[in-house]
């Protein structure tokens, strides 16, 4: 008998993580550490080295990204796969290890870091045929761990789990996060930095992406001479991930896609908090999500990151910046392979690929049909005149009426406003001019890229304290409405309102150290 054929494709089934299959190229086409001994140490000539997770008290699920998990062909996982996230068993298959890299933190060279807590377990095949690894983070002790103890909190792994997700939903080349398991053990840790260690739930996080190599695995290589190891390392990642590229076009391709990573961060008001060069990904996507924030003031100064309170090297403003700096640390990393002429093409491309990316982005933030310097240069401006809510002012700009009175015209906005009494001089000033230039039918096209639901701070803040107390519903329903960032859900309107008083001062709501 002959079957009808349609046109939909079928949803392949999902299979449980312990029945699906494993690959493992990295370990099998890179220099591993000929050592196993699992103590810290500095490693030489290998891109890695073969660890295994440390076991942990009692694995529990806390959090699974349905989207992510059908993307792999995963099924919510069974108690064994529960034991294999946790790092409490080890599949058929997989071949567990650490990766090695080095980096500059806060602009100085910081020799070796690697992988001091996050165990790559395998790589999986997603349904759409791309390999993807299976990573780890706190699942204890590497070679890589230094000083520290290989495990991560709770509050910073929800805040990665969900980011990861959230930040995928926004359209922004992100590392993805399978799921968040709470590991039964204390972690303790001196949260404020101010000698008051003190216990807190361990979770781990399954992080996902095509690879996790950061510029610093080239750079460790260069910085110890081991330019064999280093050529290898770029053969592998441009045939799995650049296929067809010259070492040269190679290294202009991430340098174009680093810039468009930044036009996104800086469209969205997103803040990195540590932009060291071992937390830049060779893939151009977001990765290591650590003292992260959002905009929420407008402010170009403002960093999450108590730990850089001081220099603001990683504000909001100087993102771009510093992301063409570590270009050029990983250029003078790819100086055996690649000439220097090369290299400066690459790190002209990204200045001339963020500067027209990131015009045209102002212009679709603010409903205009072609980039008009002056005017978004002038609305970032008044923006900082008084303290006015990045995410919202831009959601609510599509609304503003094209003639009215001054109050008729701010209306809209209100709700951006943190001081209610500011002045709006400038805003106002500048809103005549705006109205002149746009069409009454600018809204749909502006939503969709303007999200009203970003990642708030105290959003976080308020989804880790009920997972403390044994509620994941809280994550599970913020999670829902993170998922469609660019539409309205009238009946999530909490989710979208700007940060409340309470949360101006409060820890994890305006800033985080780095302590996670
Ligand atoms: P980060 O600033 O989080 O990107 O981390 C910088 C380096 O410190 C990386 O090599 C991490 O693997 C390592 N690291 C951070 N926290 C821990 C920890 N709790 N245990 C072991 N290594 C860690
Ligand atoms: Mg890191």
């Amino acid at each position: 008998m002959r079957t009808v054929r349609t046109a939909t494709r079928r949803q392949p089934a999902l299979v449980d993580l312990a029945q699906a299959r494993f690959e493992n190229t990295f370990v099998r086409d890179l220099p591993a550490d000929p050592v196993r001994i699992n103590i810290p140490r500095p490693v030489s000539n290998a891109a890695y080295t073969r660890v295994e997770p440390t076991p942990v008290a009692a694995p529990k699920l806390l959090a699974w990204s349905d989207a992510l998990g059908e993307f792999l062909g995963l099924s919510r996982p069974s108690a064994t796969s529960v034991e294999v996230l946790g790092g409490n068993r080890v599949l058929a298959g997989m071949e567990p290890y650490a990766a090695r890299y080095g980096g500059h933190q806060f602009g100085h060279w910081a020799g070796q870091l690697g992988d001091g807590r996050a165990i790559t377990l395998a790589e999986i095949i997603a349904t759409d045929g791309s390999r993807q690894d299976l990573q780890l983070k706190g699942a204890g002790k590497t070679p890589y761990s230094r000083t520290a103890d290989g495990r991560a909190v709770l509050r910073s792994s929800l805040r990665e789990f969900a980011c990861s997700e959230a930040m995928f939903h926004l359209g922004v080349p992100t590392t993805r996060a399978l799921c968040l398991i709470g590991t039964g053990d204390p972690v303790v840790r001196d949260m404020f930095y101010d000698g008051h260690p003190a216990p807190e739930p361990g979770a781990i996080v399954c992080r996902v992406a095509p690879t996790f190599v950061r510029l610093g695995n080239f750079q460790i290589l260069t910085a110890n001479g081991e330019i064999d190891a280093l050529k290898r390392l770029a053969d592998y990642v441009i045939r799995e991930h650049f296929a067809g590229f010259s070492y040269a076009a190679w290294y202009q391709e991430v340098c174009r896609r680093t810039a468009l990573l930044m036009v996104d961060w800086m469209r969205l008001g997103f803040v990195h908090g540590v932009m060291n060069t071992d937390n830049l990904s060779i893939l151009g996507v977001t990765i290591d999500y650590g003292p992260y924030g959002w905009l929420e003031g407008y402010d170009p100064m403002w960093t999450p990151n108590t730990t850089d309170a001081q220099g603001r090297r990683y504000c909001y403003g100087n993102q771009p910046g510093i992301a063409q700096w570590n270009l050029a640390r990983l250029a003078e990393a790819l100086l055996p392979i690649i000439e220097r002429e090369k290299l400066e093409e690459g790190l002209n491309l990204y200045a001339d690929t963020f500067n027209d990316a990131w015009r045209s982005a102002l212009a679709q933030k603010l409903g205009l049909e072609s980039p008009d310097e002056e005017l978004a240069a002038e609305v970032l401006d008044a923006l900082a005149e008084s303290e006015t809510d990045f995410t919202l002012f831009f959601r609510k700009l599509a609304h503003v009426p094209l003639a009215g009175s001054d109050n008729e015209l701010l209306a809209p906005l209100r709700p951006a406003f943190y001081a209610v009494d500011a002045p709006h001089e400038k805003l106002v000033a500048w809103l005549l001019r705006y109205v002149k230039r746009v069409a009454a039918d600018r809204a749909a096209r502006m939503d969709r890229v303007n999200p009203k639901y970003v990642f708030r701070n105290y959003l976080a803040q308020q989804a880790i304290d009920a997972m403390a107390a044994g509620d994941a519903s809280a994550l599970d329903r913020l999670m829902r409405v993170l998922a469609r960032p660019y539409d309205e859900q009238p009946e999530s309107e909490e989710f979208a309102a700007r940060r409340p008083e309470w949360a101006r001062h409060k820890a994890g709501c305006s800033a985080l150290s780095c302590s996670s």
